[in-house]
């Protein structure tokens, strides 16, 4: 038997303090939120889709550029809310890049100190962006190497991993709070068709699908997800065989998306169906959106797109109407030297005009020549 336990003498209980700077960084995040608009869902025309409503939700227009303003915003909440942020607490980060430049915004409005661990080959804007919000950067070689150097160097600092890989799928409220997900279904309510066919969205963290494939289940709706991987990425592998532990050596080349290894918060059980592309045919989708748009998209933009077309093309032969869904992840603004580089998309081998004249044919006239596709 266990003895009673006494009741402690009464003392005067201790002050108040790390609450106090906890209280001060939720109202500045707030704040951030309540400053932002939402963002548009653009509907673009195509000629040749009969029947099929297009929508594009852009991501661009968020204060730091991308989808990742949201993300960053999640983290730091999640990391506040949980006591791992407090004063003072300096933040590492593992990143492609846009994530980074979206988080070293938030860690400046919070004057913590903030480190993205990245890969050399990220683009040059994405490194100014963070430096100029006061963040530092931290180069590795290979894209596998971001994880264990991030959490090394955040053990060293005595910090907080923001870990946007393992937390992307927890730290955002997929139930609704003004997600991604619940904006779109809400945006398309006074639409011919307000529940759309299809969701189509590329995976780097896996997050956005998550939220999306969750809420999807969530509200009841009928629509399916379809997640877009590229070339080099283990997410499609992953899917297709159920083995968590698939890899990919080489590092993706569209920006954002495809990963090495399945990211923690990619979600299969909420994917409907799965699509691998070409590098080649992301970025020739990206340049023709960008071109009706009349202005320029990033290349995930360009991988969400392709995939949305060639939903289109399957809906279309099976004689079916609709709409589908699909996201602008940032702007090309960032990509001038890369994607609409002639001499850079030569360099890694990238013939892009055989998918441009796929994907202008299909928006003018509605055929799609699928020889071109793999799998
Ligand atoms: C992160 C990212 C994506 C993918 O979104 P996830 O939610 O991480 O899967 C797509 N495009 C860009 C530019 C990104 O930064």
């Amino acid at each position: 038997m266990s003895e009673m336990p006494c009741c402690p003498p009464v003392t005067a209980l201790p002050a108040c303090v790390d609450r106090d700077w906890a209280k001060h960084a939720v109202a500045i995040l707030e704040g951030d939120g309540r400053r932002s608009a939402d963002t548009h869902l653009v509907n673009p025309v195509f000629r040749g889709l009969k029947g099929i409503s297009i929508y594009l939700k852009d991501e661009s227009t968020h204060p730091t550029g991308s989808l990742k303003h949201r993300l960053a915003r999640s983290l730091f909440l999640y990391g506040i809310c949980n006591g791992w942020i407090r004063k003072g607490t300096t933040l590492v980060e593992a990143s492609s890049g846009s994530t980074a430049v979206s988080e070293a915004y938030f860690a400046h409005l919070l004057e913590l100190p903030f480190i993205a661990v990245m890969p050399k080959t990220t683009s040059r804007q994405k490194i100014e962006a963070i430096e100029r919000f006061g963040g530092r950067c931290h180069f590795v070689d290979l894209p596998g190497e971001v994880y264990a150097v991030a959490a090394k160097l955040a053990d060293e600092a005595g910090g907080h991993y923001l870990d946007q890989f393992t937390f992307a799928e927890r730290a955002t409220d997929w139930r609704g709070n003004n997600n991604v997900a619940e904006s779109i279904f809400d945006q398309m309510k006074a639409e011919a068709h307000p529940e759309p066919a299809w969701v189509v969205m590329s995976a780097g963290t896996g997050g956005t699908s998550a939220t999306l494939g969750r809420y999807i289940r969530y509200r009841n709706f009928s629509t399916r997800l379809c997640v877009v991987d590229v070339e080099h990425s283990a997410f499609y592998d992953a899917w297709k065989s159920g083995d968590r532990e698939a890899t990919c050596p080489r590092a993706s080349r569209i920006e954002g998306v495809g990963r090495p290894r399945v990211e923690p918060s990619f979600m299969p059980g909420v994917i409907d169906h799965m699509i691998k592309i070409p590098d080649a045919a992301s970025i020739a989708a990206m340049h023709v959106l960008s071109d009706r748009l009349f202005r320029r998209v990033g290349g995930s933009t360009g991988t969400n797109f392709f995939g949305l077309c060639w939903i289109a093309s399957c809906l279309m032969k099976a004689g079916e109407q609709g709409s589908l869904v699909s996201l602008i992840c940032d702007s090309g603004d960032r990509y001038t030297s890369t994607y609409y580089n002639e001499e850079w998309l030569k360099a890694n081998g990238l013939d892009i005009a055989p998918y441009r004249e796929m994907i202008e044919t299909f928006l003018d006239t509605g055929t799609f020549r699928s020889d071109l596709m793999a799998e």
